[in-house]
């Protein structure tokens, strides 16, 4: 079979994580036990879910003109993504997530630097890159314009569209009209919806609801896809996951019902590795669990 290609178009960030016995108080500096910087962001995220299943991926993007910019860019290159689409941006700091890990808890500050600097004209500029894939997918790490400015050149083109709604924010109602697949989880489908009529995009909806599985809408009739039972380990990066493998799934013409069995396989996967993209699986992986 051939190659699909997706274009994803999102964030890039690194993370930095400290792991702390406990958080300082006020003013108090305090000795961790750990740190490290892990590519993430989840744009970056589901690009790599979805090449490691297979997908010639263009990454469309920004980063700042700084180190952590150069190590993200490589990291996507390992990963075989085209990063011509990836921005420079000078005088701007490439997104970071602050990341702190105590016993009880983790506190979380993301500055998204260059993935605000992104804006609606970048992406007219990529509009043939647009019109040339077999699937987009798109998050919410950059700015809504932007999100608005993609999903309407897919959609003039007849590209299917893929909005995961995540952070959880309302969506203007053009892109809710004109995205072809919107997948939240439990929590940004309350969002998502407040003020909107849920049913009248039911069609396009699939929610995700973690290790129940993955609800659908076909025919007016609702359906859930179930999950995989496995040994959790960490759920980081399960929805980017999701996300990745159902784009690439879609783009490969599965139908709906069995690309949301391909994805919920690969993100179960996901859950059984510590680490987003590091516990992202490989097509073979996924096949082999599947047959
Ligand atoms: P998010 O990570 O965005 O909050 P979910 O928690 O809904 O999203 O998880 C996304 C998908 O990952 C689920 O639809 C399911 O396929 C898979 N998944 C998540 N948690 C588990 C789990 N404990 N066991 C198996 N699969 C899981």
């Amino acid at each position: 079979m051939n190659k699909p290609t997706i274009t994803v178009i999102g964030s890039l960030n690194m993370d930095l994580v400290t792991v702390a016995a406990r958080f300082p108080n006020q003013g108090e500096t305090i000795l961790g036990e750990q740190f490290l910087t892990t590519p993430g962001g989840k744009g970056a995220n589901q690009a790599v879910a979805a090449a490691r299943l297979g997908a010639n991926i263009r990454m469309i993007g920004a980063v700042g003109d700084d180190a952590f910019g150069q190590e993200l860019i490589r990291s996507l290159q390992n990963e075989g993504i085209s990063v011509d689409y990836v921005k420079p941006v000078t005088h701007g700091s490439t997104g970071i997530a602050s990341i702190t890990i105590s016993e009880r808890d983790n506190r979380i500050i993301v500055v998204p630097g260059a993935n605000h600097a992104l804006t609606p004209e970048d992406l007219d500029s990529c509009e043939s890159v647009i019109a040339e894939s077999d699937v987009c997918l798109l998050q919410l790490e950059i700015p809504l314009p932007v999100v608005e400015r993609a999903v309407s050149i897919a959609h003039r083109h007849g590209v299917r569209v893929i909005v995961n709604p995540a952070p959880a924010q309302p969506l203007p109602p053009s892109v809710l009209e004109q995205a072809s697949f919107l997948t939240p989880n439990e929590h940004e489908r309350t969002i998502l919806f407040d003020k909107m009529d849920e049913e009248a995009f039911a069609d396009k909806l699939i929610v995700t609801e973690g290790a129940k599985g993955v609800r659908i809408w076909q025919d007016g009739q609702e359906r859930l896809i179930p999950s995989f039972q496995v040994p959790v380990v960490d759920t980081t990066g399960a929805g980017d996951t999701f996300n990745g493998a159902l784009a690439v799934a879609l783009a490969e013409g599965k139908p709906l019902d069995e690309a949301c069995r391909f994805a919920n396989a690969a993100a179960a996967l996901s859950v059984t590795k510590l680490g987003a993209q590091a516990g992202m699986p490989r097509r073979q992986e996924v096949e082999s669990f599947l047959s």
